[in-house]
């Protein structure tokens, strides 16, 4: 099956919050999605090495757009100005920080 968005929102004050079409929710914290931005960039496309350093991104780094791209994804506009990262559905349900993902050591 494959995880599709139902909603997509805010959570407090920067975090994005997901309800997937299975019901489950994810609330991704803004500073490590930031992080996680999948776009040549951030990640070398051949080795999957991270360019993108933690310290060089603002801490209070969050959103300040989002966009969905066709159906399988999302952009992110965020507040240091990057916003070439698109990031999928899968991506986004693997990523989820919440226990129960954890546990199935995603
Ligand atoms: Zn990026
Ligand atoms: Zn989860």
């Amino acid at each position: 099956m494959h995880p599709t968005p139902k909603e997509i929102t805010r959570a407090g004050e920067h975090d994005v919050k997901i309800v997937w079409n299975d019901g489950h929710e994810s609330v991704f914290p803004a500073r490590p999605l930031r992080l996680a931005c999948p776009c040549a960039a951030c990640v070398e496309e051949m080795t999957g090495r991270r360019l993108l350093q933690p310290a060089n991104l603002p801490p209070d780094v969050h959103p300040v757009g989002i966009q969905l791209v066709g159906r399988y994804g999302i952009q992110i506009r965020w507040s240091d100005g990057h916003d070439t990262g698109i990031y999928t559905f899968e991506v986004l349900r693997q990523l989820c920080p919440c226990e129960a993902c954890a546990r199935r050591g995603l």
